[in-house]
């Protein structure tokens, strides 16, 4: 299965979230208070992967002042020390001091349960333990500051919504980016989603996991047990499957490049990936009419040669269907902002909440 998480019980977007995490947090101060009535409302998020810890600071109005890149320590004790020291980090780049921090919030890639703030079985975090109570141990690193712990996918829809909002407010524009869908094209294919406002989890904290919606009965295998999930052909696995790395590159890099030299057999593979992205918009948008899909993850970084293609192929799926060119799927479609990292400021917005 992929990287997501959620167990069981959560409660998809507590009521504040809109006010904390995804609204009009700019007009804002002071959104949380400690009790001495005092409101150190920065708040620090970190995106923890398996090689990197990105970090971010988010001052009171929601700006990002401070950006750090850490090397993952692995195994539960570095995993804590790990991100203790980055939180330090982060916060003295933006000049200020913990306690200005009034919450903490981490992105983790694994089994998460946001309620008790415990991760399980991050296996590409060297944490194999049943159990870890990540929230708790980092919380009283810092020395009590609240921490909250987020599934990966889930921050960074969290932190998309948050800075396509406030571009749009610098720029005057309407205030519809807290509806998206954050297609994640790493390994594997997953999304997360932001509903008018409200991060949505799911149940069973499996909402936006349509890499293993199957599509073709006939097709491969996959590790989840269906045959021809999604992921088997929208994801940087496929794509290493069908077009193997040859010259050091990363493999969507070399195939673009083949493609883009007139290679009709990267061209027949560049082509069906990209269809393949494109139904995943497709089922994104058939499913909960996102206002947005926004490409991130690994094979995003082609950037916009990856963001044309998909929209062809939106275009091309359109033409045969008037319903579908009435959704106007190509124009919903864009690549996550990269000039912040997106999952940090989203785990730092949720960070609010905390
Ligand atoms: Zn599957």
């Amino acid at each position: 299965m992929g990287s997501r998480s959620g167990t069981g019980t959560s409660v998809q977007g507590e009521p504040s979230e809109r006010k904390a995490g995804m609204g009009k947090v700019g007009k804002r101060k002071g959104s949380a208070r400690t009790g001495s009535g005092r409101a150190p409302a920065y708040t620090v998020g970190l995106d923890i992967g398996g090689t990197k810890i990105l970090g971010a600071l988010l001052d009171p109005e929601g700006e990002v002042v401070g950006t750090v890149r850490r090397t993952t320590v692995h195994g539960a004790d570095g995993l804590v020390a790990g991100a203790a020291q980055a939180v330090r980090d982060v916060v003295a780049s933006g000049g200020v001091e913990l306690a200005d921090v009034a919450g903490v919030g981490l992105g983790i890639p694994g089994i998460v349960d946001h309620r008790s703030g415990t991760v399980k079985h991050a296996v590409n975090l060297g944490v194999h333990d049943d159990e870890l109570p990540l929230a708790e141990l980092l919380s009283a690193e810092l020395g009590g500051v609240p921490v909250v712990v987020e599934n990966d996918l889930n921050v960074a829809a969290v932190g998309a919504a948050h800075v396509l909002e406030r571009s749009a407010d610098r720029a005057g524009g309407a205030h519809d980016h807290a509806d998206l869908a954050f297609l994640a094209l790493g390994t594997g294919l997953a999304s997360g989603l932001v509903l008018e406002g409200q991060l949505r989890r799911g149940v069973s904290g499996a909402a936006g996991e349509i890499g293993h919606v199957p599509v073709d009965p006939l097709g491969p295998e996959c590790p989840c047990g269906q045959r021809g999930c999604l992921e088997r052909f929208a994801s940087g696995k496929a794509l290493e499957a069908a077009w193997p790395s040859r010259h050091g590159k990363p493999s969507p890099v070399e195939l673009f490049e083949a493609a883009r030299a007139g290679d009709q057999e990267a061209i027949v593979v560049k082509d069906r990936f990209a269809s393949a992205t494109a139904s995943a918009v497709r089922l994104l948008v058939l499913t909960t009419d996102v206002r947005h899909v926004v490409l991130g993850g690994g094979v995003a970084q082609l950037g916009t040669e990856l963001l044309d293609a998909v929209q062809d192929a939106l275009r091309e799926q359109a033409k045969v269907s008037p319903f579908l060119g009435s959704l106007r799927l190509a124009e919903r479609v864009q690549l996550a902002p990269t000039h912040v990292p997106v999952a940090a400021v989203g785990a730092a917005v949720l960070g609010r909440r905390s």
